[in-house]
């Protein structure tokens, strides 16, 4: 049992003695004290069930024997040295992750964070191209490092200093609210036509790159049309630059079709980045590209104290395996299959409802006021979010509005756990 300080004690410490820019969720925080699989407890042992892994941190479940079982075990044997002397680790871990890439993605930098791997990304693809200007989409998260945070594309998250230059953001392929209707079979190249438009009028007509999120996880789990990435990946090349895939929130199995985010959508980036999920909770992240690009960085040295460091390569492999092992890509799709389903039934039950997408276990419901006007129904989605919690359901909120409910699970929920997910966003629903 618990013996630590109360969550108010630990509330009125965080207030006193940390960073006053950190937010938590809910009116009264939770805290959790133990995860196990897809399920955590709060100091007093209650269970809820996690539907935000959090925030995609968490792919094959809290606590996952096997997972903490390699790094337990190497945390015994030996914790760190640095890339100064050989390890089998980051070498096996690297060859593994690279077999999980398609084409020539098979050389691997490892790095702490996914704003650090967008940063390396950057310099990478600034290095190799020699252009600079880089193209993001609006609506994108990719980091809060004074470089990444240029990529990034809420207001919420920017400081009014300057961070990154170079970057400009293109249209956001929105299906539900952008121009195009959500039946057009051509919307997929028509916004990426604003990727070539925006080339030509606000660069030098040459580019370093273009980043985007596979799914866009932050801005409220949008999906961009079919084939989105593929044309906005031609007008980059043809200005020269390198496409990146952000996968840190929709890679390794979580789409449930594929195992990377960007396979759906049939483009080949140059660059993957990737963090979160890989480690399933440890500080991980990654990035992968060419061997062809992968020499650009050669000409100088680049080290990071802990990048591939031996205990989150070991919690890595065993990641890896264990969604290999468990089927967990083929669950996504299948209890996203289910979940996707009930939150459709929902909608027609409830007009707060105005969306409903996603892919696999990375799933979205945007509420509005009005299905007409889309008005952004952010005090509501606030209210169901809160009962959720009250009711045993932890999900994430996001969009630059507040108003969509993200729902992205571990990815060992089961079909159970998803009945009571819809049941209880059910009720809540109905109580506003
Ligand atoms: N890319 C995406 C798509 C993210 O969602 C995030 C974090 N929310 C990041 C990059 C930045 O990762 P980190 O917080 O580990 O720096």
């Amino acid at each position: 049992s618990y013996e630590g300080p109360s969550a108010e004690e630990v509330l009125a410490l965080r207030k006193e003695f940390l960073n006053p820019a950190i937010f938590h969720y809910y009116k009264k925080p939770i805290m959790v004290v133990e995860g196990k699989g897809q399920y955590l407890f709060d100091e007093t042992g209650r269970r809820y069930l996690d539907g935000f892994g959090g925030i995609v941190t968490v792919s094959v479940g809290h606590c996952h024997p096997q997972v903490m079982a390699a790094a337990n075990g190497q945390n015994e044997r030996i914790q760190h040295t640095t890339t100064i002397y050989l390890h089998p680790n980051i070498a096996l871990y690297a060859k593994e992750l690279a077999a999980k890439m398609p084409g020539d993605l098979k050389v691997v930098y490892f790095v702490n964070s996914g704003s650090e791997a967008n940063d390396l990304a950057m310099l990478m693809a600034r290095a190799y191209t020699g252009n600079y200007d880089l193209i993001a989409l609006r609506n994108a998260y990719h980091g809060g490092s004074p470089a990444s945070m240029a990529l990034t594309s809420h207001h919420t998250w920017k400081f009014n200093v300057p961070h990154g230059f170079g970057v400009q953001h293109a249209q956001m392929p929105d299906m539900y609210r952008g121009p195009f209707g959500i039946d057009d079979a051509e919307a997929g190249r028509k916004y990426a036509e604003d990727v070539q438009s925006l080339i030509r009028f606000g660069t030098s007509g040459k580019v370093a790159a273009f980043f985007a999120e596979s799914i866009q996880g932050v801005g409220g789990t949008v999906v961009f049309p079919e084939g989105y990435l593929k044309h906005a990946y031609e007008h980059v090349r043809a200005a020269g630059g390198l496409c990146v895939a952000d996968e840190v929130q929709a890679g390794v199995g979580r789409a449930g079709t594929h195992y990377w985010g960007f396979e759906t959508q049939g483009g080949m980036p140059e660059i993957v980045t990737m963090a979160k999920g890989i480690g399933n909770g440890c500080p991980l992240a990654a990035v992968v590209t060419t061997p062809e690009i992968a020499k650009v960085l050669a000409s100088r040295i680049h080290f990071n104290t802990f990048g591939g460091n031996p205990v989150s390569c070991a919690q890595g492999r065993a990641v890896l395996e264990v969604i290999e092992r468990e089927g967990l890509q083929e669950n996504s799709l299948r209890v996203g299959a289910q979940l996707k389903e009930g939150f459709l039934k929902l909608a027609e039950k409830h007009d707060l409802i105005g969306d409903v997408r996603g892919m696999g276990l990375m799933l979205g419901v945007e509420l509005v006021k009005d299905r007409k006007t889309k008005e952004p129904a952010s005090a509501e989605c606030a209210q169901v979010f809160e009962t959720c919690k009250e009711l045993g359901l932890l999900i994430g909120k996001g969009g630059l509005n507040g108003n969509v409910l993200r729902i992205k699970p571990p990815m060992c929920l089961t079909g159970e756990d998803a009945d009571f997910l819809i049941g209880t966003l059910d009720v809540a629903l109905g109580g506003i």
